[in-house]
């Protein structure tokens, strides 16, 4: 069991960062929702603590003991940049070293394959988060709210998904997480004409061969139903 510690920036009395309309707080609350929601729907063996789950204040250092206490294996802090600058980075402690650069680069990469803002690059910066939390931990900064053509982004339903898929696939190839099976489930009775049984792992479609393995939660693409229990 991978255990990810998902951190989305700000809180309650904190807003974060605010410009054109937007909250920073609320923006990281939906991207760091959406994140735990794939990944616990999608994924096997991933166990995901949050360090707030609606609009509340959380202190910097309740968050970081939160994910020591737990033994997370990752710290994700997911904030919006203000400032005038345009563009998606991410950062890690400063003079950090491998495993936690790789899983930036990892996270880094899958991220700005989905989204078109400018790629800012891979920082560091002694940040709290990621100074005291006991594991490797990045912060990503995603697009600047006080910038219009970023902003325009961050109020689209469908860029937030796409930065939460980023997150998602840079822990995936992290953690070398695997993909749930995905039943399709057919209703079939004897007499029915089918060809092939198949049954879906993540991308890979398996056929099924031993007709008498038939039940409801094999898809059925061709063939015949001899016998239906
Ligand atoms: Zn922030």
């Amino acid at each position: 069991m991978v255990k990810i510690f998902i951190d989305p920036g700000h809180g309650g009395s904190d807003t974060g960062a605010l410009g054109n309309g937007l909250k920073e707080k609320d923006l990281t609350l939906t991207i760091a929702t959406n994140v735990r929601s794939i990944l616990l729907t999608e994924y096997n063996d991933v166990s995901i603590l949050m360090s707030r789950m609606s609009d509340e204040t959380v202190t910097l250092t309740q968050r970081t003991d939160a994910a020591n206490t737990w033994g997370a294996d990752y710290f994700l802090s997911i904030h919006i940049n203000a400032g005038g600058g345009t563009g998606y980075e991410d950062y890690v402690y400063p003079g950090t070293t491998a495993p936690t650069t790789t899983y930036q680069t990892n996270m880094h990469n899958e991220i700005m394959k989905l989204i078109t803002l400018t790629d800012r690059g891979r920082k560091s910066a002694n940040f709290h988060v990621l100074r005291e939390s006991h594991m490797p931990a990045i912060l990503t900064e995603n697009g600047f709210i006080d910038t219009s053509s970023d902003a325009a982004l961050l109020k689209s339903a469908s860029h937030l998904d796409k930065v939460a898929r980023g997150h998602v696939n840079g822990l995936v190839k992290n953690f070398n997480l695997t993909k749930k099976v995905t039943a399709t489930y057919h209703t079939v009775v004897s007499g029915d004409t089918v060809y092939a049984l198949s049954i879906q792992y993540g991308s890979t479609v398996q056929q099924i061969k031993d007709w008498n393995k038939l039940d409801s939660k094999y898809t059925i693409i061709v063939g015949q139903v001899l016998r239906v229990k």
